[in-house]
């Protein structure tokens, strides 16, 4: 399990903004940006470089 302070936290590094924990994927969402930051051994990796970029069907509608 992630830590749930530790994801309160957490912003996008990119805008700032506050992320959506998406658990079934294990992903970190920001939605302003369109990036998917994983979570690799429960350890948030909040580096542009490794998220994902989302598509339309990645975000909930
Ligand atoms: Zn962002």
């Amino acid at each position: 399990m992630v830590d749930r302070k530790l994801l309160e936290i957490l912003v996008c590094p990119v805008c700032k903004g506050a992320l959506h924990h998406d658990k079934a994927k294990a992903e970190l969402i920001c939605r302003i940006d369109r990036l998917a930051y994983p979570i690799r051994e429960d350890i948030p990796v909040m580096l542009e470089d490794q998220a994902r970029k989302l598509t339309a069907e990645d975000l909930p509608k």
